[in-house]
């Protein structure tokens, strides 16, 4: 049997706790470190922590200096924020200690979007470093990236392509609903588009960056619109009740172009339980080219378990891959870990 890959795991959060469940369930990897904030998990072992009903005799730390030896780990899966510029600190403390990096950050899918100098510095740092960091998630990090650029592949040409993900905020959090705009004003929305508190979905910038680099479609510019989602009925989840005339989501579009050209439309409706207004979810590919092709995949990949499930099924690739900052787009294809040839594709 195969010795196991090694991994801390930063942020045990929604996702981050998720991720550590699943990689419970795979022989060919052990987590022997895992690093959170969180006055109530700290000091706590990490099965209580996950509510496994066993201890993994991994105590949660919030001195990610104390457990970031590569002696002892291969790899941290950074679960914390969406914003490369606030996970720089704790990336350039896991690339100097020689360690490999998974993070889930949105903007981290493709950071030279729009933080060039910070992509740089990563890339520069890791190589000195002789680590690999990889940026990913469900989306961006698959469904409106490296699916479009993986279905591209048998085409001679390609002129535009237009892809959509309708899909369903219910399950997810205060801080979603809030950046979402969810449960506001149509003002209060427009209002919070304006100042910057109501972001819709982050990663369109990289996702479009990451196809036209694949593609060599040339994007020189992209633009951005958010939109909200007006509803006519009752809507409530949990955190937020939605009265008819009022925000039950963000419809965001991105729009990438070269000169006056629109070659890449990615749009991205967001809002709590769709199927009040016969909304179905799902995920929508149109490239138009030679062949076209038309790709529906209905109900939408499910956000949550497919971030979970990305981010550990690309660990033993990021673990074997040469040293730098890479992409979705820059490593083997994701698929599920299920057996030992999957930990060997790029060995
Ligand atoms: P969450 O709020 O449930 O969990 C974040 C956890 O990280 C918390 O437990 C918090 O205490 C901890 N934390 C934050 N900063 C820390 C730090 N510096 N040191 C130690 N611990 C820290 O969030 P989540 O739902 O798990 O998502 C995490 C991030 O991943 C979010 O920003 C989310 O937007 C992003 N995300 C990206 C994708 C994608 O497709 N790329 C998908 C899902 C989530």
């Amino acid at each position: 049997m195969m010795k196991p890959i090694r991994v801390l795991q930063w942020g045990l959060g929604a996702m981050g706790g998720g991720m550590a469940r699943l990689m419970l369930e795979k022989p060919g990897i052990q987590i022997v470190a895992a690093v959170d904030g969180r006055p109530d998990y700290v000091g706590k072992d990490l099965g209580a922590v996950l509510g496994v009903g066993k201890q993994l005799g991994v105590t949660v730390t919030n001195q990610p200096e104390a457990v970031l030896k590569k002696e002892n780990v291969d790899i941290v899966i950074l679960a914390t924020t969406s914003w490369t510029k606030e996970q720089m600190p704790n990336l350039r403390q896991v690339i100097m200690a020689g360690i490999n990096c998974i993070s889930i950050a949105e903007e981290m899918s493709d950071p030279e979007a729009q933080n060039p100098e910070l992509a740089k510095e990563l890339d520069d740092l890791a190589k000195q470093h002789c680590v690999s960091v990889l940026g990913t998630g469900v989306n961006p990090g698959f469904v409106l990236d490296l699916l479009v650029v993986t279905l591209s592949g048998g085409c001679h040409s390609v002129e535009r392509i237009e892809a959509s993900r309708v899909n369903d905020l219910s399950p997810y959090g205060p801080t979603v609903m809030k950046t979402q705009g969810v449960g506001t004003t149509p003002e209060a929305f427009k209002a919070g588009v304006a100042d910057g508190s109501i972001v819709g979905h982050v990663g369109f910038p990289e996702s479009i960056h990451m196809i036209s680099a694949a593609l060599g479609l040339g994007v020189d510019r992209i633009e951005q619109s958010r939109e909200p989602i007006i509803s006519k009925v009752h809507r409530e989840t949990p955190h937020v009740v939605v009265e008819p005339g009022m925000v039950a989501g963000c419809a965001h579009i991105g729009i990438g172009y070269r000169g006056d050209k629109e070659v890449i439309k990615l749009v991205h409706p967001q809002q709590i339980h769709p199927h009040l207004e016969n909304q179905d979810t799902g995920d929508y590919i149109n490239i138009y080219g030679k062949p076209e092709i038309h790709m529906a995949i209905k109900p939408e990949i499910a956000g949550g378990i497919a971030t979970m499930g990305i981010a550990v099924n690309m660990i033993p690739h990021v673990v074997a891959a040469s040293a730098g900052l890479k992409r979705m787009i820059d490593l083997p294809t994701p698929a599920a870990l299920m057996g030992e040839s999957a930990y060997r594709r790029n060995v």
